[in-house]
């Protein structure tokens, strides 16, 4: 499968369509998911072209596999949601079974309340 440039993060992280940014570095984008399915629900993605984590782990260097994890850490504790506080809960979907409807990886993160079972 080819990466679709089209895809809606592709136009956000070129700028064509807005979003509400946490955090920016040379590597990853955060930003608060359009329709929050908790009180505290974000996306962080990584800046270059890829669809999923399986296609990431496959061609991404270990500085942006790196960075991208790391971001979760730095994310959760700028929204103060960390184990320090709360905790929250990291998900990425992967393909149809996993329900992914952008094909840009992304990690949702989801905090600021209870979130319940481990699967919607
Ligand atoms: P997926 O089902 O692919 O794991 O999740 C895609 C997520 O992207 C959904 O939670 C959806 O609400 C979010 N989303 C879709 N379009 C936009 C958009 O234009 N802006 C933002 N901020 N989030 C979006």
């Amino acid at each position: 499968m080819d990466y679709d440039k089209n895809n809606i993060f592709a136009k956000i992280l070129r700028g064509e369509i807005p979003c509400k940014k946490i955090y920016e570095n040379d590597y990853v984008l955060s930003f608060y998911d359009v329709n929050p399915l908790k009180k505290t629900h974000l996306l962080i993605i990584p800046k270059g072209e890829y669809i999923d984590l399986d296609d990431f782990h496959d061609k991404a260097s270990e500085k942006e596999i790196i960075e991208f994890n790391k971001a979760i850490t730095h994310v959760v504790k700028k929204l103060k949601i960390s184990n320090q506080q709360d905790g929250y809960r990291v998900l990425s979907n992967i393909g149809k079974n996993g329900g992914q409807e952008v094909p840009h990886l992304h990690y949702h993160i989801f905090g600021g309340e209870k979130i319940g079972k481990i699967v919607f």
